[in-house]
C-alpha cells in the first residue's frame, strides 16, 4: 500500500474547500457526474479513433444509495484511472497557483472550481472519506484503490476490480444525511443532470402494483440524453417545441414564439428561448432562462449573460464558453459573455422581424402580448431599439396596427401643425375618453391607443428617436391647440366679460380630491362641445412616469391639473354671456372700472421711494381686494341662480369620468328638474 500527501502547497485543503469554495453543498453531485460523464465520452472518443479496440458495453452511469453503509456512489464504464493517473490528475491537484488563490478568494469564495479542476473534491463538501475504485481501459492495467479522509493524507492500493470505469464512493458525513434520502438525489439529479449526454441510471422503473408502487426490474433513466436545442431546427415540428417548453416550465400557457439558437464561431452556443404568454410578474421571476454548459445545468441566474431585458423569455441557453462558477462582476465584463449578449439580442431581433415580414397577420394577433418585451427591450438596449424600429407597431383605437413608418406617412399630410411637427395623438383608455377620440377622428385625425405598463416612457424614446414628432394625449387640450394650424378663430370678449365669466365658472366649480381646475376659453366651433376639461400632457406624464418609480417624486405628489375650457361660440355659452351680460353689468361694470383706476395708480406709485408713497400703495391694493371681492360675490351669487352653468360644468366632468359621489347625485336630481 502507498501512502502519501495530497501535492498541494496549502497545509490543510479541505477544511477551507468545505467553508469557503463552494456555498452551495449540493453541486458535488453535478460535478462528480460530470467526471463520469467525462470519462465515458473520452473513452468512446478513442473508441472511434481506433486507439481503444475494446468492447464498450453498456455506458451508462449509475448513481446508488447504501443508506445501512451510508453511502452515495457514481459509478462509470470510462476510461478510468491507473495509480499514474490518480497520482496525476488527484494527488497533484492540477492547481499552480493554490496558495494565492485561496488567499484572494478567501472572502468571496464562492468562485472559481472547474477552472482549477476541484470539481472532484468538491465530494469533500459532503463527504467524511471518499474511496476512488478505478480501473483504466488501459491494456494490462491493474485495478486501483485511493482512500481519503478529508485530511491531505490518502492512502493507495491495488484491488480486484472485474469492470473497466471508476467508481467513486462517498461516505456521507453527519450534517449532509439528507444526501442520502432518494428523493433529495432525485431532485438534484433532475435539476443538474436532465440533459447530460450520457444515461444516467438512479434506482428502478416503478409500477402500480396491489395498492402501491413497487420498483421494477428495469433500470430508471433520469435524463434525456438529446435534448432538444441539440437536434437540427428543420428536423422539428412545432409540436416538438411546444412539448419541450411544456416539459421545462408545467403549468404554463403555450408560449407565442420561439427561437432556435445555433453559433460556431466566434463562440459556440446552442438553445431555445420562448417568449411566453406574461400573465403576471411572479411567473416573470420563477420561470427563468436556464444556463448550461456542456448539457450541464449551471444556474437559472443569467443576469449578465443575456441583456436584462430578454429576462422575461424562457427557454435553455448551452455554451462551453460561458466561465462558470464565477461571481456576476465578473461574468458582466467578461468579453466572450458580452459577445454572447450581444449576439442574442441580435439574433431575437431578427428573429422577431423575419416573424413579421412573413407572417405579419400573426405577429399582429400576438401584438398586444409580446409589446411589453418589445417597448421594454427598446427602451434598454440601443442596438435593440434600432432593429426594433422596423418592426415595433403602432395600435389605433380601431385595433388597426401600423409601422412607425406606415403611420408617420398616413397622418403626415393631416397632423402636421404650423411649426412642421407631426403630432401623433393617442388614447390611454378608449372607453374613458370616447369623447376626445370621436371628436379627433371627425376631423379627419388618428388616434393611437398607448394602454401598455410601458408607454409613457415609450412615448418619450420615440419622441427622441422620431424626428419632428410630438406625442399628446386626445384630451390634453383642444385639438385647434394639440395641432396648431393658422386658421384658429379669435375670442371675442371684452375684459369685463372674461372676467365675469371666469368667476361665474369658477364659481360653480366642484371641488374634487387632488385636482386644480383653471378656465380658459375658446372660439371653437358651435358643433363642438360648450365646456371640456382636458390635461395638461407635460404634467400628466410627469405623474404617471413618477407613479412607475419606487418613491413617488416631486411630480407624484402634484394635484392633477386640468384646464376647463369654455367655448364661446357655442350657442348655449352664447346665452350665458348674453344673460350675464343683461344680469350683471350695471352691477359689476362701476366696479370693474374703479378697480381698473385703482390698478392704473398703483401701477404709477410702483417705482416711487416716498415712503407715504409705499403707504398709499398698500392701502390702494387693499382696496382693490375689497372691490374683487365684492364683485366675485355678485357673481356668485348670481351664478347659483343660474343652473345651466353648473349643468354645463358636470356634463364636462361626467365626460371625464371626473363627477363621482354626492356630485353625481347631485346633477341627476338637477337635470330631472331642469326637465
Ligand atoms: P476537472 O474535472 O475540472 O479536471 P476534477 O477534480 O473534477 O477536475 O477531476 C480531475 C481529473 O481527475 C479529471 O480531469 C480526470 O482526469 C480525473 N477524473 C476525475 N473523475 C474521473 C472519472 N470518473 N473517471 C476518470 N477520470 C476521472
Amino acid at each position: 500500500m502507498q501512502k502519501g500527501t495530497i501535492g498541494v502547497t496549502t497545509e490543510n485543503i479541505f477544511p477551507v474547500i468545505k467553508k469557503f469554495l463552494y456555498s452551495d453543498h449540493e453541486i458535488f453531485l453535478r460535478e462528480l457526474v460530470s467526471n463520469a460523464i467525462d470519462a465515458t465520452q473520452k473513452l468512446k472518443t478513442l473508441s472511434s479513433f481506433g486507439e481503444f479496440k475494446g468492447e464498450l458495453g453498456d455506458m451508462s452511469v449509475h448513481v446508488t444509495l447504501d443508506k445501512d453503509a451510508g453511502t452515495l456512489t457514481v459509478s462509470d464504464n470510462g476510461i478510468g484511472m491507473t495509480a499514474e493517473d490518480i497520482d496525476k490528475y488527484i494527488n497533484q491537484i492540477a492547481f499552480s497557483g493554490a496558495e494565492e488563490f485561496l488567499k484572494k478568494y478567501k472572502d468571496t469564495a464562492n468562485a472559481i472550481i472547474g477552472h482549477f479542476g476541484l470539481g472532484f473534491y468538491s465530494a469533500f463538501m459532503v463527504a467524511k472519506k471518499v474511496v476512488i475504485r478505478s480501473l483504466s481501459y488501459k491494456e494490462g492495467a491493474k485495478a486501483v484503490e485511493w482512500e481519503c479522509d478529508g485530511s491531505p493524507e490518502f492512502t493507495m492500493q491495488e484491488i480486484e476490480k472485474a469492470n473497466r470505469g471508476t467508481d467513486i464512493i462517498l461516505y456521507i458525513d453527519e450534517e449532509n444525511k439528507n444526501y442520502l434520502e432518494q428523493s433529495e438525489i432525485d431532485a438534484l439529479l433532475k435539476k443538474y443532470c436532465r440533459f447530460l449526454p450520457v444515461p444516467v441510471i438512479f434506482g428502478k422503473e416503478q409500477e402500480w402494483k396491489d395498492g402501491k408502487y413497487i420498483d421494477t426490474d428495469r433500470d430508471r433513466i433520469v435524463n434525456s440524453t438529446e435534448p432538444l436545442w441539440l437536434k437540427k431546427p428543420a428536423d422539428l415540428k412545432d409540436e416538438d417545441y411546444l412539448k419541450f417548453y411544456h416539459d421545462l416550465y408545467p403549468g404554463q400557457d403555450d408560449p407565442l414564439f420561439w427561437i432556435h439558437l445555433n453559433v460556431d464561431f466566434p463562440f459556440t452556443l446552442t438553445g431555445i428561448l420562448y417568449f411566453p404568454k406574461i400573465k403576471n410578474n411572479i411567473e416573470v421571476t420563477k420561470n427563468r432562462i436556464q444556463l448550461y454548459c456542456n448539457q450541464v445545468y449551471v444556474t437559472d441566474s443569467v443576469e449578465g449573460v443575456v441583456p436584462e431585458f430578454m429576462m422575461l423569455l424562457q427557454g435553455v441557453i448551452d455554451s462551453p464558453d460561458i466561465p462558470l462558477n464565477v461571481s456576476r462582476s465578473y461574468l458582466q465584463s467578461d468579453s466572450a459573455v458580452k459577445k454572447i449578449s450581444g449576439y442574442i439580442t441580435k439574433k431575437v431581433a431578427s428573429r422577431l422581424e423575419e416573424i413579421f415580414k412573413n407572417d405579419r397577420n400573426d405577429f399582429e394577433a400576438k401584438w398586444d402580448d409580446i409589446k411589453i418585451f418589445i417597448e421594454y427591450g427598446m427602451l434598454t438596449d440601443q442596438k435593440f431599439c434600432d432593429s426594433a424600429m422596423k418592426f415595433t407597431l403602432f395600435k389605433d383605437v380601431d385595433d388597426k396596427h401600423f409601422t412607425l413608418d406606415e403611420y408617420r406617412t398616413l397622418i403626415e399630410t393631416q397632423q402636421t401643425d404650423k411649426e412642421g411637427t407631426i403630432i401623433y395623438l393617442y388614447a390611454t383608455d378608449k372607453t374613458a375618453q370616447y369623447n376626445y377620440i370621436s371628436t379627433a377622428q371627425n376631423r379627419g385625425y388618428s388616434v393611437l391607443l398607448m394602454d401598455g405598463q410601458l408607454d409613457s416612457h415609450f412615448i418619450g424614446l420615440l419622441e427622441q428617436k422620431i424626428e419632428k414628432s410630438h406625442f399628446v394625449r386626445v384630451d390634453a387640450d383642444i385639438l385647434d391647440n394639440l395641432i396648431r394650424k393658422d386658421d384658429k378663430k379669435n375670442v371675442e370678449l371684452t375684459t369685463l366679460q372674461r372676467n365675469t365669466l371666469s368667476t361665474l365658472f369658477q364659481s360653480q366649480l366642484p371641488t374634487v380630491d387632488g385636482a386644480n381646475f383653471i378656465v380658459s376659453f375658446e372660439a371653437l366651433t358651435e358643433k363642438d362641445n360648450p365646456v371640456l376639461i382636458t390635461q395638461n400632457e407635460f404634467m400628466r406624464r410627469m405623474k404617471e412616469m413618477a407613479a412607475m418609480q419606487p418613491g413617488m417624486n416631486f411630480y407624484g405628489e402634484l394635484p392633477d391639473s386640468y384646464n376647463l375650457i369654455v367655448n364661446t361660440e357655442q350657442p348655449l355659452i352664447k346665452r350665458i354671456i348674453n344673460a350675464s351680460d343683461d344680469a350683471l353689468t350695471a352691477i359689476v361694470e362701476p366696479l370693474h372700472n374703479e378697480i381698473e383706476t385703482k390698478n392704473e395708480e398703483i401701477t404709477k406709485l410702483r417705482d416711487s421711494k416716498e415712503e407715504s408713497d409705499k403707504t398709499k400703495t398698500l392701502e390702494l391694493e387693499k382696496e382693490v381686494g375689497v372691490l374683487r371681492e365684492k364683485m366675485s360675490k355678485e357673481i356668485s351669487e348670481y351664478a347659483a341662480t343660474q343652473p345651466l352653468v353648473k349643468q354645463l360644468i358636470d356634463l364636462a366632468l361626467l365626460g371625464n369620468g371626473l363627477l363621482k359621489g354626492a356630485q353625481l347625485s347631485d346633477f341627476i336630481r338637477r337635470s330631472v328638474e331642469l326637465l
